[in-house]
């Protein structure tokens, strides 16, 4: 047995690949109803390992929660009631378009084969399937349409990465990691976008490692405004290999500048009450008129008020902590730069580096300072 593992480990790359992860689906709703039509094949509801019923393209199976059991109709006539069902694929490319009921939610289509459990007197659904698979709705999911082969092929091996780094994440919820932006925006299966499963086949496997041998951090953001940003200004936190540096890519993007106008009573406000801002002292207050940012700061003004630019973001619900502001009025006007922590990968430069042509490894070896890109196996071996 262990001789075939081994032959299995050396000869067949594929098998390592195989493997399957377990997402959580619509993991912020307490899901009461959920009905579920076959997109594509055929699917075969279980009860432990007791077959149930098989479902085709014109029939309606809904999953409801009522008094702790989960009851299962086909069609509206009772298949059956229990603590957990297992939806199954017939093949591989089958898929199910899922529509939750109450809470009500816009439909959803995804492979696979599909868990259905009780957690705090709602459903819990979980979508199992191969890892490959899954990757190519998220990069559909936190890419966009429309970009460069390139460009999806680093967010491939990212979100590969991502989900190998958090495998277990969502432990206690049952499965490893959530479909929201908590874990990895996993809003749908693959589309019909061929670009996208190309990123996801040409990078099959590949994952990165920092100099330690250690998953990568793979922190992304929208844009970075034309510097990157340290971790320890925006987390606290020192992270090792991610520091600040610029960025040329985006600067004459969607998301490189922003306007804000905010009231200054309220902003002075702010500052007085959390900071003690010494708002009557003429040197502090002739400050407030004109604030510049060249590079990056960690704080608003001047470090010795400790005013950190992150608490102003989240505060004032900026779209980033790179900006100026002046005063105009009975207003700050703030104009900044960017869209997001800044951490990391920017996404409008990476995908800005593609459209120049620059290949997915450059893009990565850009942001990821210090990465090597290995086949997970190497990984696992360790
Ligand atoms: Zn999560
Ligand atoms: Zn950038």
């Amino acid at each position: 047995m262990l001789r075939i593992l081994l032959f299995l480990l050396v000869f067949c790359p594929t098998f390592l690949h195989a493997q399957n992860i377990r997402i959580g689906l619509f993991s912020d709703k307490s899901i009461k109803e959920i009905e579920g039509i076959v997109g594509k094949g055929t699917y075969f509801v279980f009860k432990d390992s007791l077959q149930l019923v098989k479902i085709g393209s014109a029939d309606v199976l809904k999953a409801s929660y009522s008094a702790g059991l989960i009851r299962i109709t086909v069609n509206g006539i009772e298949k059956g009631r229990g603590k957990s069902f297992r939806i199954i694929q017939d093949k591989q490319e089958d898929y199910l378009q899922l529509r939750l009921i109450s809470p009500a939610a816009k439909q959803r289509s995804y492979e696979g084969d599909f868990d259905i459990e009780i957690r705090k007197e709602a459903l819990s659904l979980i979508n199992n399937l191969d890892m490959e698979t899954y990757l190519e709705g998220v990069v559909e999911s936190e890419g966009g349409p429309g970009q460069k082969l390139n460009y999806y092929k680093a967010q491939a091996v990212i979100s590969r990465t991502y989900a190998m780094k958090y495998w277990s994440k969502h432990k206690e919820n049952g499965y490893n990691l959530c479909d929201r932006v908590h874990c990895q925006a996993y809003l749908h299966h693959r589309s019909a976008t061929v670009t996208i499963d190309s990123a996801v086949h040409q990078t099959r496997g590949l994952i990165m490692l920092d100099q330690n041998n250690e998953l990568y951090p793979t922190y992304f953001h929208a844009n970075c405004g034309g510097q990157t940003s340290e971790p320890q200004y925006v987390w606290n936190e020192e992270i090792p290999n991610l520091c600040s540096f610029k960025d040329t890519f985006c600067i004459h993007t969607q998301q490189a500048k922003w306007e804000k106008r905010i009231p200054k009573e309220q902003w002075t406000k702010f500052l007085v009450d959390k900071y003690n801002f010494p708002i009557s002292d003429s040197v502090s207050n002739e400050l407030l008129n004109h604030f510049v940012q060249e590079q990056r700061s960690a704080f608003y003004l001047h470090p010795i008020y400790g005013i950190p630019l992150r608490d102003l973001r989240e505060q004032f619900k900026l779209k980033s902590t790179f900006f100026d502001a002046e005063i105009v009025g009975e207003e700050m006007l703030l104009h900044g730069r960017g869209f997001g922590h800044g951490v990391g990968l920017c996404q409008e430069g990476a995908m800005n580096m593609a459209k120049k042509g620059y290949t997915y490894d450059q893009i990565l070896g850009f942001y990821y300072p210090e990465m090597k890109l290995v086949d997970r196996s190497v990984f696992i071996d360790k």
